[in-house]
């Protein structure tokens, strides 16, 4: 089985954003705005958009089954109040739960967060303990940045996040830490902003002591990792100096990384530096980069041809990319394949 760790509802249909426009109109003049059930979105809506899209191309590209998340521009946490963001993920969440309904063999859900900048992060709770509670949700994404580009949140070691990891672990539910719409003009939403904070996510876990705290909470950082196998070697003297253990012991029994890196040497790095055992298959389709590479003729986000093409894995470490390790990781996924027969 191959399974695809990183996807977003991007081919919404368009109610779903005009809904939003309205709710964001509301801000300024509250007569316009729209409760949530003047959205109305039917199944088959929602099959047109799932069929001609993911599961095609996931059919296409020989990949099964998809953890399907809202689409994480559009979670834009900075806008609006705790209010606004809880009536957004309440709806966006719904949707990707009727996803995974239409299509149980294929997608299987994971959850974006009411977060809101200044809003203590505990009042996401009641959602996320909705969405595996109710809708089966086998991970979550958390937003280390709500306030798009701006960076006034505090770094994730600090105990304001604590409620949320005590629920993850409590839950043994792993969180990929995902960014969303960049308001800030000098951060490009996925050239920058993604990857920056790809990036510092995973220094803010190597200057902390977070997984001391929590020996079992799993965070996925995706994109590859954004710099950070590009730079390990960087990263691993800076734990050198901080008198840390070194990062196999310090980090990488709590984080991973997804093979969302578009081109074949990005994907020969991360395989040659980072251990298998870390690394985990996904393409984040219909996502940041929609065209075609012309030096290759393929999809920059076919990245399973990547997989393949690496010299650096053995057809047992593929099994371990592909499959195994998100069994490991997402351990509700897990048991609900094995529910299944599977
Ligand atoms: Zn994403």
């Amino acid at each position: 089985m191959i399974i695809d760790v990183h996807g977003h509802y991007t081919t919404a249909p368009a109610a779903l954003g005009a809904w939003r426009d309205l709710q964001i109109a509301g801000l300024k003049d509250p007569s316009q705005t729209p409760s949530a059930a003047d959205l109305k979105i039917s199944d088959d809506e929602i099959r047109e958009t799932i069929e001609t899209n993911q599961l095609r191309l996931m059919k296409e590209r020989g990949s099964d089954l998809t953890i399907f998340s809202p689409r994480a521009s559009f979670m834009a946490h900075h806008i609006g109040d705790f209010q606004t963001s809880s009536t957004w993920a309440a709806i966006c969440n719904e949707l990707c739960y009727r996803v995974s309904q239409l299509f149980p063999e294929h997608f299987i859900p994971a959850a974006m967060l009411p977060q809101s900048p200044g809003v203590d992060p505990k009042t996401c709770i009641p959602e996320l303990v909705k969405c595996v509670e109710q809708y089966g949700n086998v991970g979550l994404n958390l937003n280390p940045d709500p306030s798009g580009g701006h960076w006034t949140s505090p770094p994730l070691s600090d105990k304001s996040w604590y409620p949320i990891y005590e629920k993850m672990v409590e839950y043994d539910i792993p969180a990929m830490i995902h960014v969303s719409t960049s308001c800030n003009s000098c951060f490009h939403t996925t050239g920058s902003h993604y990857l920056n904070a790809d990036t510092t996510a995973f220094m803010q876990c190597l200057t902390s002591d977070l997984f001391k705290d929590f020996p079992t909470l799993k965070f996925l950082i995706p994109h590859g990792g954004g710099a950070v196998p590009y730079h390990w070697g960087l990263f691993r003297g800076l734990a050198q100096e901080m008198k840390k253990p070194l990062l196999e012991e310090h980090l990488l029994n709590n984080i991973f990384f997804d093979t969302c890196v578009y081109h074949q040497p990005g994907i020969n790095l991360l395989t040659e530096v980072v251990p298998t055992k870390n690394i985990l298959f996904a393409s984040e389709m219909i996502g940041a980069v929609r065209g075609i590479d012309p030096q290759t003729g393929h999809y920059y986000d076919d990245t399973k041809r990547y997989i393949e093409a690496t010299q650096n894995l053995t057809a047992e470490e593929k099994h371990q990319v592909y499959e195994g390790n998100a069994r490991r990781v997402f351990t509700r996924l897990d048991a609900a394949l094995k529910a299944k027969g599977l």
